[in-house]
């Protein structure tokens, strides 16, 4: 939930719906400021600028690219998505976060702007090629949605076209404002999903298990296509047959047809988060495993030990659900092989994988494919 104990606005943002609905919604009244600078200070005089920073929003506009590239590296296969970058960092706290290393301070930063995010979409909404879109890389795209519009706002504009996808990847169930809108199949649902002694235990502040699976099931009860993040995978004993029971849990509550997608990947981190997680997370043991330092500079996991995992997934995945295409964010062409037995290697290889499944569910332009 965004319950901030400071709001911050820039004061050249005029008053539009937008603005007004967020005001109705938040507490405190927003502070006016001319720039950024007086919440970075504020960030910065905290023991714990990471974890304060959950508590201090700042409503402003996109000064840079709102439409992004996703920083896959040419060391793993990469699907080739596209951000929509509408806000930075969040209110929930995993141990594993990525975005607690990633901002300088770290800031919770709304960017408002209807205007602004029609002027960028249009273009790519009548574009020669299918895009895939998501708001869920640098914050959760719907910690948002009991104070904003933005998300019900995307929703409906992308439904209008056939060219785009947008996904909108979260780990709350702040999805009741959706539910009744015209979505026309283009706005995928997604959930990361975990195990419960790795959500209990890794992230603070998130949904359940169990009510994730429910909000995904009310979404498809409501026509939308939904999709599911095993990332991090984490090894730990009994870690198989636990994952295993996850992905039964997914097919108990939807059928594998509405189902556009679900990536998998195990643990990584750039080697600095570690000292971030050991002093905010003493308790967490995730970043004692047997890890190797990968091309990309990364810690993963043991090369062998990921693919005994990955392998147990895909089974159950051919078995439970054969049609619904399970891919890997950043692995190599030898974990490919040993679980799928095939490797998407040729450059746009695996982005054709994703767009057909994405054609195919969600009713975009197949000649595009
Ligand atoms: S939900 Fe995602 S963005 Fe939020 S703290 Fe967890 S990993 Fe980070």
């Amino acid at each position: 939930m965004i319950n901030p104990i400071r709001v911050f606005m820039d004061k050249d943002l005029d008053q539009t719906p937008e603005i007004e609905y967020l005001i109705s919604k938040l507490k405190p009244t927003p502070e006016k400021v001319a720039d950024p600078r007086p919440v970075y200070d504020l960030i910065n005089q905290s023991d714990d600028p990471v974890g304060f920073a959950k508590k201090v929003l700042y409503i402003t506009r996109n000064k840079g690219a709102l439409i992004r590239q996703c920083p896959g590296t040419s060391y793993y296969t990469c699907c080739d998505y596209t951000i929509l970058h509408c806000g930075t960092y969040c209110t929930m706290d995993c141990s594993y976060c990525i975005l607690q290393a990633y901002f300088h301070p770290p800031v919770l930063q709304y960017f408002a702007g209807f205007d602004q995010y029609t002027a960028a979409l249009d273009p790519v909404f009548q574009g020669d090629h299918i895009v895939r879109i998501g708001t869920g890389e640098y914050t959760d795209s719907l910690i948002w949605e009991p104070v904003s519009l933005m998300p019900g706002f995307l929703v409906e504009k992308f439904a209008t076209q056939d060219r785009a996808i947008l996904e909108l990847k979260t780990k709350t169930v702040n999805i009741d404002s959706l539910l009744d809108l015209d979505h026309n199949r283009k706005t995928i649902l997604s959930w990361s999903l975990n195990t419960p002694e790795m959500i209990a235990s890794q992230e603070r502040g998130t949904a359940s298990l169990s009510a994730r699976l429910k909000a995904a099931a009310k979404a498809v009860s409501k026509g939308f296509r939904v999709a599911f993040h095993f990332d991090p995978i984490f090894l730990y004993p009994g870690c198989e047959g636990a994952y295993e029971k996850v992905v039964e849990a997914i097919f108990a509550h939807v059928s594998p047809e509405d189902v556009v997608w679900i990536s998998i990947g195990t643990f990584r981190f750039m080697p600095h988060l570690k000292s971030i997680i050991e002093a905010r997370f003493p308790d967490s043991t995730i970043p004692y495993g047997e890890f190797i330092t990968g091309l990309d500079n990364k810690m993963r996991y043991f090369k062998p030990l990921r693919i005994a995992m990955y392998q147990r997934l895909g089974a159950l995945f051919r078995q439970l659900a054969p049609g619904v295409a399970v891919y890997f964010c950043m692995e190599d062409e030898e974990v490919w092989m040993k679980t799928f037995g095939f490797f998407p290697g040729k450059p746009k290889a695996l982005a054709h994988m994703l767009d057909r499944a994405a054609a195919d569910r969600c009713g975009l332009d197949s000649r595009l494919v």
